[in-house]
């Protein structure tokens, strides 16, 4: 082969390659829980999201009355007010399968041998202002102690946590979960996307595309219903967060076809 048509056909495989990562990819909703041995926020639904090529795992996180952040979805666990909570009086309860509640120092220490995924990592709300903007400074100081800061987006409802991880990490992708703020009140505030339910973006469709022309990524959840999937990839989504990560990756699939 003459060495012009060889430069061409590179050209065209590296184009081939841009192209094949356009498409909207999938994000584990609490890690891939739904799976034998695995729970909601473990550190095997972490392992699992990995093992099956997810883009992305999400994931919950609190910070105790002592400090300590830990990853949990609910406000309580067996009866305690995770927030209101020293870590000692928590360490020793069991999630669904076994695992002890984890720190997030334990889950970023699996996080950083398992270099496939992204961590899409959200704060929790907590009770005031400053306690917001508190566990926002003790996350990104642990990430970045992990070395993971380059594969870790934030999200939250609580706005004051956002704009916290904004101006300490600007060059970390930070997106908005409560869904009543436009993409241009976004973009003003310094997000780099919107995470927003799929009721919001199928009432407000246009804002996908108002994303897309200011350059914000668009991320929706928690989508499990296959028609539902279906529609927000052909509506051009970048991210689809789900319990169904699979089911998601194999519609994806066939769309493509
Ligand atoms: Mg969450």
């Amino acid at each position: 082969m003459k060495r012009k048509s060889i430069f061409l056909l590179c050209c065209l495989l590296v184009a081939g390659m841009a192209m094949a990562q356009v498409g909207t990819k999938v994000i584990a909703h609490r890690g891939y829980w739904k799976t034998e041995g695995s729970a909601q926020n473990s550190i095997r639904s972490l392992e699992r999201a990995s093992e099956i090529g997810a883009y992305g795992s999400e994931l919950d996180v609190h910070l105790t009355a002592d400090n300590v952040l830990v990853v949990f979805h609910d406000n309580t666990i067996q009866g305690k007010t995770i927030q209101a909570s020293a870590y000692d009086e928590l360490k020793d309860l069991k999630l669904a399968n076994g695992e002890p509640i984890p720190t997030l120092e334990q889950y970023l220490r699996r996080a950083r041998k398992l270099k496939n995924i992204r961590l899409i990592l959200e704060l929790k709300a907590h009770e005031t202002p400053e306690r917001n903007r508190e566990a926002a400074q003790a996350v990104v100081k642990l990430v970045k102690r992990m070395r993971l800061a380059k594969r870790t987006d934030y999200i939250s409802f609580n706005l004051d946590a956002c704009k916290e991880f904004i101006r300490l990490c600007p060059k970390s992708e930070v997106s908005y979960l409560n869904g009543e703020l436009s993409p241009m009140e976004l973009k003003e505030l310094g997000f780099a996307g919107l995470d927003y339910h799929y009721d919001v973006l199928k009432s407000r469709p246009e804002w996908i595309q108002d994303c897309k022309a200011i350059g914000l990524t668009v991320n929706v959840w928690t989508v499990n219903e296959p028609e539902k999937m279906r529609e927000m990839v052909e509506r051009g989504v970048d991210f689809i967060t789900t319990d169904l990560p699979e089911q998601a990756e194999a519609i994806i699939r066939e769309q493509a076809r």
